[in-house]
C-alpha cells in the first residue's frame, strides 16, 4: 500500500516535470524565432516558400531570399525567418528559381538589324549574360557598353572583338554567310599588334581562329597569359587538338576540328592539310576552309581511333580545356528543325524584316539535308556525353542568330540537347549559370543563388530538373535586382516583332 502510494506520487511528480520541461523548451523555440520573426528589410523585396537550384547546393525547398538593390541579401529557410508585413513580399509557393542564363555563343555584329532587338530577346527569355565570341570590335564594344549603361534592363555583355585569323581569314565579309566578323593578320607580327589593340581595347577574352599558323595562335595564347586573359577558339587548321591545348588554349567552339585529331591518321590529315594551307591558287579563305572540312570531318569521324580519342580527351582534362559544343544549332541543321511548328514560332519575336528574311533563306535551302550533317550532329552529341562523363567542362552557347536561330530562345533548345545527349539537368544548367561565370572568374559573385551575389535569377513555374524544357516556363526575370513579371517580358519580345 505505501510502496503504490509513493510510486503514484512519483509518476505525478514525472508527469508534472515533462510538462514543465516541456514548456520550457517552446519558451526556447519562441525565443529563438523571436529574434528572427516579423524581420523588415528597407530598400529590399522578398520571395517567399521558393524552390532554389544552382550548381553548389542544388534544390533547396521552401526558402526565402530577400534582394536588396542589385545583390541577393539574404537566403534563409522561410520557416526560420518571419517576415514583418511591412515588406514588400511576393509569394513564391510552388516555383522555382535559378540563376540567370548565360548564351555563351553569341554574334551581335552576323544580323547587325537584328543587334537591336537582341538585348529585349535575351532578357525576355531569361539569358541575363552573353559571350560575344566575335564581332568588327566598335560595333561589339558598343554593346558592351549600352548594357554596362543600363544593367537593370540588359544582358551582361562579354565580349572577343573580331575573330583573329590569319592570312586567309575565314569571315571577311566576301558573302552573306561570311559577315566581317574577324581580322586578317598576316604575319605573327601583325598578330601580335591586332592582340595588344584587342587588350588596349578592354576585350573580355580572345578568340583564336582556324587559319592562323602555329606561331601566331602561340603568340595570341603567350600574350593572353601575360594579360590574365583567356583564349577560345576553333582548332588552327594547322595545328592538332593535342598541341593547341597543351599551349593553353582555354576553350574549344563546336568541338572543331578536334575529329581530325583523333585518328590513327592524324599526323598524314595533319601534314595534308599543311599543304593545302599554302593556298597556291590563292583562293577565298572561306573557300579554302570549307574544302578542307569536306575533305577531312566526316572521313575522320568515320574513322575515330578509341586509343587516340581517348589520348585527346585526356589532355583536355589535365589541360582544363572547355567545351562550347553548340549541339543544337548542328542538330537544327541536320534535321531541318527549322521548319518544326515550335522553331518558327520563335520567329514570331523577330522583327518582321529578318523574320521574312530568315524564311526566304529557309525556303532556299536544299532538303533533304546531306547525309553527312546527321552524321557531324550525331558525333557531337555523342562527344558531349563522353566528354561529360570524363569530367571536362562544358558551357551552352548557341551560336545565335547564324542559321534561323531566334536569340534567347535558342539557349532553351541548347539545354534540350545537352540533356538529350547524356548531361543531367542540374549539369545543363550549371553549363548555363555557374560555369560561365567561374570562365570569367566571377564566381564569387555570380552563378549561384547565395548572399551577397548579383541578382540575376529566374523564377520559373515548373521543376527543370525534372524536365529541362521547364527553363522555358519563365515567371519572372530578375536582371541586377530589378524584377520583371510575365507581362513586361512580354512586352519586351513582342516590341520587336511590331518593328
Ligand atoms: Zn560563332
Amino acid at each position: 500500500m505505501t510502496y503504490l502510494f509513493f510510486e503514484k506520487i512519483k509518476n505525478i511528480y514525472l508527469k508534472v516535470k515533462i510538462k514543465f520541461m516541456r514548456k520550457l523548451f517552446i519558451s526556447f523555440l519562441l525565443l529563438i524565432s523571436c529574434n528572427t520573426s516579423n524581420e523588415y528589410f528597407n530598400n529590399a523585396y522578398c520571395i517567399e516558400n521558393i524552390n532554389l537550384i544552382d550548381a553548389r547546393d542544388g534544390l533547396k525547398k521552401n526558402m526565402t531570399i530577400v534582394i536588396s538593390e542589385n545583390k541577393i541579401l539574404k537566403v534563409e529557410k522561410s520557416s526560420r525567418l518571419v517576415l514583418s508585413k511591412k515588406n514588400k513580399i511576393y509569394d513564391g509557393k510552388g516555383l522555382y528559381m535559378i540563376p540567370g542564363l548565360w548564351d555563351s555563343h553569341i554574334h551581335f555584329a552576323f544580323e547587325e538589324e537584328l543587334a537591336n532587338s537582341m538585348f529585349n530577346l535575351f532578357i525576355g527569355h531569361g539569358i541575363t549574360s552573353v559571350r560575344d565570341t566575335g564581332g568588327e570590335l566598335s560595333f561589339v564594344k558598343k554593346w558592351k557598353k549600352e548594357s554596362q549603361n543600363n544593367p537593370n534592363h540588359s544582358p551582361r555583355v562579354k565580349i572577343a572583338g573580331p575573330l583573329i585569323d590569319g592570312k586567309f581569314n575565314v569571315y571577311n565579309g566576301n558573302s552573306v554567310y561570311f559577315p566581317p566578323l574577324s581580322v586578317r593578320t598576316a604575319s605573327v607580327k601583325e598578330t601580335e599588334e591586332m592582340v595588344l589593340d584587342l587588350i588596349k581595347n578592354d576585350v573580355d577574352f580572345l578568340k583564336a581562329y582556324e587559319m592562323l599558323t602555329p606561331e601566331q595562335f602561340e603568340v595570341v595564347i603567350k600574350i593572353a597569359k601575360k594579360n590574365n586573359l583567356r583564349v577560345s577558339g576553333h582548332i588552327p587548321l594547322s595545328m592538332d587538338v593535342i598541341s593547341a591545348s597543351n599551349l593553353g588554349l582555354n576553350s574549344i567552339e563546336h568541338f572543331r576540328n578536334i575529329e581530325m585529331s583523333s585518328t590513327n591518321k592524324t599526323q598524314e590529315l595533319l601534314y595534308e592539310r599543311r599543304n593545302i594551307l599554302k593556298n597556291k591558287n590563292q583562293i577565298l579563305g572561306s573557300t579554302l576552309r570549307t574544302s578542307i572540312h569536306n575533305s577531312q570531318r566526316i572521313s575522320s569521324i568515320k574513322n575515330i581511333d578509341t586509343i587516340q580519342l581517348d589520348k585527346v580527351l585526356n589532355v583536355l582534362l589535365e589541360n582544363d580545356t572547355w567545351q562550347i559544343p553548340t549541339i543544337s544549332m548542328y542538330k537544327g541543321l541536320a534535321y531541318e528543325e527549322y521548319n518544326d511548328d515550335k522553331w518558327k514560332n520563335s520567329f514570331e519575336y523577330l522583327p518582321l524584316k529578318i523574320k521574312k528574311k530568315w524564311n526566304a533563306q529557309i525556303l532556299k535551302r536544299k532538303s533533304p539535308v546531306n547525309d553527312d550533317s546527321r552524321v557531324f550532329s550525331e558525333w557531337q552529341k555523342s562527344m558531349t556525353n563522353i566528354m561529360n562523363k570524363k569530367g571536362i567542362k562544358f558551357m551552352a552557347g548557341t551560336d545565335t542568330p547564324i542559321f534561323f536561330q531566334t536569340p534567347g530562345y535558342s539557349l532553351h533548345s541548347e539545354l534540350g540537347v545537352m540533356v538529350e545527349s547524356g548531361l543531367t539537368t542540374m549539369e545543363a544548367i550549371e553549363s548555363a549559370t555557374y560555369n560561365p561565370a567561374l570562365y570569367f572568374n566571377l564566381q564569387n559573385e555570380l552563378g549561384l543563388i547565395s548572399e551577397g551575389y548579383i541578382a540575376d535569377l529566374l523564377i520559373l513555374t515548373e521543376n527543370p530538373l525534372e524536365e529541362i524544357s521547364n527553363t522555358r516556363k519563365i515567371k519572372a526575370v530578375i536582371k541586377n535586382g530589378n524584377y520583371m513579371n510575365r507581362k513586361s517580358l512580354d512586352s519586351l519580345l513582342y516590341n520587336q516583332s511590331r518593328n
